[in-house]
């Protein structure tokens, strides 16, 4: 086995080399104390206060009520934007509470989902924005959401009862537990806490919002979305309490086909920034959360059905979805009834505000790390010939101040999540010896002094090493 010894020996080499002058706690295991803080403020009780607000409003359908105090979307999204508001207050005045208002019209949507709004409605998204404090990160924009609006079993009734405790009550209280616990900190990176009107219409209040940050060019480099994210025992028995499920797409939904042309050329079907993301939130909970675990499903959605989070990849934007493990359909999009001896409906007392907790806990990681971590790395590229032995990957140097250096990762072609991790410092260049592009995926990210890290980035393809192909050579 004398070639692998020769690779240890050269990776020992790189890492004494690269990491001379860096401190021990800027390592892929550090946690950083302020995200610690955060974790332990996440609480279980106000965010059982937040879903038993929620469903008291006995329905929250996109076209119910919007005058009076006590039912119907109205108060539902009145409360939520006070709620916000004290937020802010208890925290200095650093949120932003704003309602984003709009008129879906049933005439321009997608015919599929015409039939759940009776006439033109005004929707309002609810967003708290926390301003980024670092003037080189704060046009860099981390989302959390859910969303707030529900339905009962006639998808057009907008009387019928539907508490909608699970969905989506459980994601509106992530984001709205994570806008409390994180206006207290500061981060680099701006947040924004997101509660999305119109989801079981079509998405609407996501793509509302999604398409103006595009039209309006702003930089979100990830989306947390949080559905169906409080029950812990599926409708067949089955009980998980310390799972979460994330989907992520695998290829872009808006590849163009020049982006489609390199993927397929380097086999990156399994490495679009979505896919990416999920792997840093895996990531990002074994450090700081071991006993609670993230499954990654390579789908965009659970099996043909959808969430907020595909507004955002449909205009480019790493976006993924968070949902509990096992699922009990008996309590969703049901209106309360007992029938059978089955108790139907989406009621409070089939969530579990400790699991919904340990949920905001995975998100409130990823997001601050994320926040607090230096930007992506810009323009990686294979530094070596497209036939060679060797990898060198080449990158831009970060423009942060406080950026500490890279990691360099890699992983086999087959493996879900990274299995190597290797310390460089304030370099822009890394050579692995006997280490084949071929073979193995490699990456790219950024790491501060606290150790929080980028996203990752796999580097782009190696410039022709010969005259580019004609139509008259044979391909290889
Ligand atoms: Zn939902």
């Amino acid at each position: 086995m004398k070639p692998l010894r020769t690779i240890i020996a050269l990776l020992i080499f790189i890492f004494l080399v690269s990491s001379a002058g860096m401190s021990q706690n800027q390592g892929p295991t550090a946690r950083d104390p302020r995200i610690e803080n955060i974790l332990r403020d996440i609480s279980a009780d106000n965010i059982k206060h937040i879903v038993d607000t929620l469903a008291g409003f006995g329905t929250r359908h996109t076209a119910s009520d919007t005058q009076s105090p006590t039912r119907g979307i109205g108060a539902a999204r009145r409360w939520i934007k006070e709620e916000l508001e004290k937020y802010s207050k208890e925290s200095g005045g650093r949120l932003k509470v704003e309602f984003d208002s709009f008129t879906s019209d049933p005439q321009t949507m997608d015919p599929h989902y015409r039939s759940r709004l009776p006439k033109p409605t005004e929707l309002d998204n609810v967003v708290a924005t926390l301003p980024g404090s670092n003037p080189d990160s704060a046009q860099r924009i981390y989302i959390v959401s859910g969303h707030y609006d529900s339905m009962c079993t006639q998808m057009n009734n907008t009387e019928c009862n539907a508490p909608g405790a699970d969905d989506d009550a459980s994601g509106t209280a992530v984001a709205m537990e994570l806008a409390r616990v994180m206006s207290h900190y500061s981060f680099d990176s701006t947040l924004v806490f997101l509660c999305f009107a119109g989801e079981e219409q079509g998405l609407v209040g996501s793509k509302h919002w999604a398409d103006m940050a595009k039209e309006k060019q702003w930089v979100i480099p990830a989306v947390l979305n949080n559905d169906i994210v409080g029950n812990i025992r599926g409708g067949d028995g089955q009980l998980n309490n310390q799972t979460v499920r994330v989907f992520s797409e695998g290829v872009p939904t808006n590849e163009t086909p020049a982006e489609k042309r390199v993927r397929e050329s380097i086999g990156a079907e399994n490495d679009s920034s979505s896919r990416e993301l999920a792997r840093y939130i895996v990531q990002t909970a074994i450090k700081y959360i071991p006993d609670f675990q993230v499954q990654m499903i390579y789908r965009r959605d659970r099996y043909a059905r959808g969430g907020d989070h595909s507004s955002f990849n449909d205009d480019g934007y790493a976006a993924i979805r968070f949902s509990e493990y096992h699922e009990d359909f008996h309590h969703q999009h049901q209106t309360p009834r007992v029938e059978g001896g089955i108790q139907y409906g989406d009621l409070p007392q089939f969530v579990y505000p400790d699991y919904i907790a340990s949920v905001a806990r995975v998100n409130a990681a990823s997001l601050a790390s994320l926040a607090l971590a230096p930007s992506n790395p810009g323009h990686v590229r294979f530094g070596t010939a497209r036939q060679a032995y060797d990898t060198v990957i080449q990158w831009e140097p970060n423009p942060e101040a406080r950026l500490a250096g890279y990691n360099v990762v890699w992983r086999e072609t087959t493996s879900p999540v990274w299995q190597h991790s290797l310390l460089l410092g304030k370099v822009t260049e890394v050579s692995l010896k006997g280490l084949s592009k071929d073979n193995l995926i490699f990456g790219i990210q950024a790491v501060d002094k606290e150790g929080n890290a980028s996203m990752v980035v796999i580097p782009k393809p190696p410039p022709p090493t010969r005259p580019a192909r004609t139509a008259n050579t044979p391909s290889q």
